[in-house]
């Protein structure tokens, strides 16, 4: 059922992945602020984390050399020898002091791991297979076919793709380009980020609670997790619902911020400005979603270049709806090519669930590892969009399906994986 423009799902709202799609889309088709500000080069280490904005080719081929990977002899051939056969040892060749001349037939020089292999050897034996005596050595039982050594361009060759453009810089990436001379690097800037915390009832933790207020948990929890995915706020403001004081709140986050998030008075009550207010200063892409939890959710625009992602007051509603569509967006605003959402695995139940049919559910669970090495899914407590210690100890969202009603023991279910990369 339609209803118009900004709401074109009606009452039931917007599927997760298609609002994620058109959000995505939506990015990708509007220049931001971020697309008009050049990139930035660090050095190196300091860009962990950050998204390439230039390609680093290889400059040149990595190790460089042939290199022993025992410590044992290079010989003087380039085919596998047999127990029995024996060498005159006319060197040494050590890491920082290679051997200069050529090795001929019937010679071998002493040499350690990673250490250039001279000119004329290509075959070396481990020093366990070796017996030595005055300077002649005798390899003692057949050796492997394995020749020991490491090729000159085995971690790269000149010239070749090490980071492509839009790709995100892990502890390997990092490692492997400074283990290929790169020592500096193009990288966007990261999105500056407006958090904008509405209610009448919320009063700072710390604080006296007169009746009626809460403690304001959002900003805590919003702003600690996009800390953890590498988005540090730089401006966070708690406003009541006053439709002056959030405007000029909005119009003063947006002067100086890339993407704007706000949670609470997103609904239709008599005290929900935002989408009003996104409406009056640029547009509401769509607002609803048929999720639980997380209905109440705007996206749209102030100005023409600043995106507002209007989240649900509700604590895990604004935590999910933020993990869900706000990271893959900023990943996307930061010039990521492809955005990394939660990696999905198929479990088993181990707890019973109560639900009735309705909407699809992301229900939090712990996971547990049964003794046959099966992953199962505990949903423990209410799954309240209120109540923040069903995220307490969550390793998974549940997926489950608008028609599903309650789910038993033992049932397989899909489920995303809260945990991230290391390396
Ligand atoms: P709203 O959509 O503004 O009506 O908010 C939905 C529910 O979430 C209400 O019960 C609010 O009190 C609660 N809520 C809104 N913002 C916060 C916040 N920052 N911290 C804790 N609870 C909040
Ligand atoms: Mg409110």
């Amino acid at each position: 059922m339609a209803t118009g423009g900004a709401e074109p799902y009606g009452r039931e709202g917007l599927p997760l992945d298609e609002a994620r799609q058109r959000i995505l889309d939506a990015l990708r088709a509007r220049p931001t602020r971020l697309t008009t500000v050049t990139s930035e080069v660090m050095p190196l280490r300091g860009a962990l984390g950050r998204v390439i904005a230039d390609a680093v080719q290889a400059p040149a081929d990595v190790p460089g050399f042939r290199a022993s990977i025992m410590d044992g002899y290079a010989l003087g051939q380039d085919c596998q020898p047999n127990a029995g056969d024996s060498w005159t040892v006319v060197g040494r060749s050590a890491p920082a002091d290679p051997y200069q001349q050529t090795l001929h037939g019937g010679e071998a020089i002493r040499i350690l791991t990673g250490a250039p292999l001279p000119e004329g050897a290509a075959w070396v034996l481990p020093q366990e297979l070796i017996a030595n005596q005055n300077s002649t050595i005798r390899l003692v039982r057949d050796a492997s076919s394995n020749p020991w050594i490491r090729p000159a361009d085995e971690e790269c060759s000149q010239g070749s793709l090490l980071l492509a453009p839009g790709e995100r810089l892990g502890v390997a990436d990092i490692g492997r380009a400074s283990s290929c001379g790169i020592s500096h690097v193009n990288v966007h800037r990261r999105p500056r980020i407006g958090v904008l915390v509405t209610g009448d009832e919320l009063v700072p933790p710390g604080e006296e609670r007169s009746n009626g207020a809460i403690w304001e948990s959002n900003s805590t929890l919003i702003r600690g997790m996009l800390e953890r995915l590498g988005y540090p706020a730089v401006d966070c403001r708690l406003v009541a619902d006053e439709c002056h004081l959030l405007k000029q709140a909005i119009l003063d986050m947006a002067a100086s911020c890339d993407v704007l998030v706000s949670t609470g008075g997103v609904s239709a009550g008599d005290s929900d400005w935002i989408r009003p207010l996104m409406q009056k200063l640029g547009q509401v892409e769509f607002w609803k979603l048929f999720l639980k939890p997380g209905r109440p959710f705007a996206f749209g625009w102030i100005g023409d270049a600043v995106p507002f992602f209007g989240l649900p007051g509700n604590p895990v509603a604004a935590t999910i709806t933020a993990l869900q569509l706000l990271w893959p967006a900023l990943q996307i605003l930061e010039g990521q090519q492809n955005p990394e959402l939660l990696p999905r695995v198929h479990v088993r139940l181990a707890t019973p669930y109560r639900r009735k049919p309705g909407r699809p559910e992301l229900a939090r669970a712990s996971l547990d590892c049964s003794p046959d090495g099966q992953l199962l899914a505990r949903i423990d407590g209410s799954q309240a969009s209120s109540r923040i210690g069903s995220l307490q100890n969550a390793d998974l969202l549940v997926e489950i399906p608008a028609d599903s009603g309650s789910l038993e023991i033992g049932q397989h279910v899909w489920g995303q994986l809260l945990r991230r990369r290391i390396l």
